[in-house]
């Protein structure tokens, strides 16, 4: 029975490399984000090449009516959501008091509420199947803080207590939810910040990459979108049964500071 996936914020970087691993496994992909249409066309048939369907919904992750929408489009395609991959994220950097309230209100909406939003629509689905896969994608910014950060320090620990608390309400039904914790990874989402975080810091770019993003990461190299993906299809596997309402980070030796 091919599984159907779910990947919020698919159009680009870490999102996309994980629609990537389970298309190549077969499995039926709904990918989501934003991006140029003619451009998400090319993803979307590339994700066809190993047998299973691919759709796009265009959901803005901001609206709830719009993230409703996409999960019932997936389940009216494909019958079902297998596993449900929480991505979608977007970031700011700031001093607190000059960060904008609607950029705080946006990554508030897109990096935490999102996740809610989704998972609300899936769980019945889920709960009827008697089996499903909530994989949210954290951040090491869910364990611990970075100065000038503020909206998504708050919604990636905000993740990791939605993570804990839909695992204890869906334990018994076949469901397993866990947040992933990536250390810095070199996509589009990180490539923006560096010019912003030099103007926070007063520092160059170079500098940005070594001194700040690399310095707490212990192997002084950036994650690879390959290793998230392949750490989220384990927690997708019949081996990672057990393994629901925790976090796993994957950030080369950052946390354990
Ligand atoms: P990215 O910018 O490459 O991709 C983000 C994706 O989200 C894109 O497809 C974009 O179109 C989509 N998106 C943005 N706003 C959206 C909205 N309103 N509605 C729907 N889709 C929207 O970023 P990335 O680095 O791949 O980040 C993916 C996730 O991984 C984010 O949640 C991010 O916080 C998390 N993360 C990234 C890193 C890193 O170093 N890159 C580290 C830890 C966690």
């Amino acid at each position: 029975m091919k599984r159907t996936v779910v990947v919020t914020g698919s159009t680009s970087g870490i999102g996309l490399g994980i629609a990537r691993a389970f298309a190549a496994e077969g499995a039926n992909i709904v990918i989501n984000g934003f991006g140029d249409a003619a451009e998400i066309e090319k993803v979307r048939q590339s994700l066809e090449t190993s047998g299973g369907k691919a759709i796009y919904h265009a959901a803005d992750m901001s609206k709830p009516a719009e993230i409703a929408d996409l999960i019932a489009t997936a389940e009216r395609e494909f019958g079902g959501i297998d596993v449900l991959v929480n991505n979608a994220g977007i970031q700011h950097v700031a001093p607190v008091e000059e960060f904008p309230i609607e950029k705080w209100d946006l990554i508030i909406a897109i990096n935490m509420s999102s996740a809610f939003h989704t998972i609300r629509a899936a769980i019945p689905g889920m709960k009827a199947k008697k089996k499903g896969r909530i994989i949210n994608i954290a951040s090491a910014h869910g364990l611990v803080a970075s100065p000038f950060k503020s909206a998504y320090v708050t919604a990636k620990h905000g993740v990791l207590g939605l993570t804990k608390t839909v695992a204890l309400e869906t334990a018994r039904d076949g469901i397993t939810v866990n947040a992933i914790c990536p250390g810095y990874v070199l996509t589009p989402l990180v490539e923006k910040q560096i010019p912003d975080t030099a103007k926070a810091r007063g520092i160059s770019e170079d500098q940005v990459k070594n001194d700040v993003m690399l310095h707490l990461q212990a192997t002084k190299e950036f994650v690879g979108i390959d290793q998230v993906a392949a750490l989220a299809i384990y927690l997708a596997s019949d081996a990672a049964a057990q393994v629901t309402g925790t976090s796993i980070s994957i950030d080369g030796g950052w946390t354990a500071q």
